[in-house]
């Protein structure tokens, strides 16, 4: 089972039978996608023994407490794997891509493609390569990004049998063909790797569990693996007291701030007119200060 865009621009969500189908979710939805939205329903229609799902780690983390108490799921052996996932985007992102792409409202975009990390494009409008400033200064920023995400405490998809993600690291940077980061979580997603290596579907290359961290950036992992409470009450909105140490708490003020002042600036459409060499200094500077806030508490060791 697994999630695309139709040409009208909605997400659907199949439960596919045909080896063959399953090709047309290929691609990244930087939206928020309701994967297991009518799942009983799809499942009370198909009689199936065997499902493979592909969510993002939220997603794959509500399919297991819905195995918990739901008959449907409890009979029936379910592989699960999910994306590396440090955030996803609302419509806005979307909204402020087509501004940028010079394409009409609604048009359905493709975020992902023509190699790696390959280019953002939208249907009978431009592309820009995915990590063009103009528009990925979204990303380090948390800009448009929903409040449940800050609620996350498995950016690396621990909860499914594969996790996979893209290989952000320098000697991949060259590698144009698309590879991506596999993680085997349990000796079920160990072994399902290992037979397609070994029948030749894939090729496979081992890489450091160290590595595999440094290539999502160390700090915001550690940013989302920690004092889940103390985000979840200043990020998300939830009611609560919590604890957390004074540097935690000087990340999770700047993350808001930062945040709005990036949102004010595609809000304003300011950003189509700022030189890309300024956005790259401010992506950059983002990225800096996060790390050396985020890590301050770390060299110090007193980060709870
Ligand atoms: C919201 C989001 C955040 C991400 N964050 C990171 C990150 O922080 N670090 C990182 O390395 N990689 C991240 N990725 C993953 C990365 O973009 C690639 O999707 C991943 O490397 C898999 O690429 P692929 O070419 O192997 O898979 P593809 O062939 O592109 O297949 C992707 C599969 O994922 C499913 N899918 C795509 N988007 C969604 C979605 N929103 N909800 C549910 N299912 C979906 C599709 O249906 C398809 O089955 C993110 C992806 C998404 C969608």
């Amino acid at each position: 089972m697994s999630s695309f865009q139709n040409e009208d621009n909605e997400v659907i969500t199949e439960i596919f039978t045909a080896g063959d189908e399953v090709r047309k979710t290929r691609g990244s939805i930087y939206r928020q996608v309701s994967l297991l939205n009518g799942l009983n329903d799809k499942l009370e229609a198909g009689n199936y023994r065997k499902l493979l799902v592909i969510g993002l780690p939220c997603h794959i983390a509500g399919l297991k407490k819905l195995q918990a108490v739901n008959e449907n799921f409890r009979c029936m052996e379910i592989i699960t794997i999910a994306l590396f996932c440090k955030q996803t985007k609302t419509e806005e992102f979307s909204r402020f891509a087509r501004i940028v792409l010079k394409a009409k409202p609604n048009k359905r975009i493709h975020y992902r493609g023509k190699g790696w990390p390959g280019r953002i494009r939208v249907d009978g409008g431009r592309s820009l390569p995915f990590n063009n400033i103009r528009l990925s200064l979204m990303w380090p920023s948390f800009a448009f990004t929903p409040s449940y995400c800050f609620a996350c405490t498995d950016p690396l998809g621990q909860v499914a049998d594969i996790s996979v993600g893209d290989p952000w690291l320098k000697k991949y940077s060259g590698e144009r063909s698309g590879g991506s980061l596999f993680v085997a979580n349990t000796s079920k997603g160990l072994g399902i790797i290992k037979e397609m290596a070994d029948d030749d579907r894939i090729f496979v290359q081992p890489e450091t569990a160290e590595n595999a961290l440094v290539s999502q950036n160390i700090s915001y992992i550690r940013f989302k693996t920690r004092n889940l409470k103390a985000r979840a009450v200043s990020l998300c909105g939830l009611a609560g007291k919590f604890e957390a140490h004074s540097n935690y708490l000087r990340t999770i003020r700047w993350v808001k701030t930062n945040k709005k002042m990036v949102e004010c600036l595609y809000r304003t459409r300011i950003v189509i007119y700022i030189p890309e060499l300024l956005l790259k200094v401010y992506g950059r500077a983002t990225r800096l200060v996060f790390r050396r806030i985020a890590d301050a508490g770390e060299k110090s060791g007193k980060t709870p």
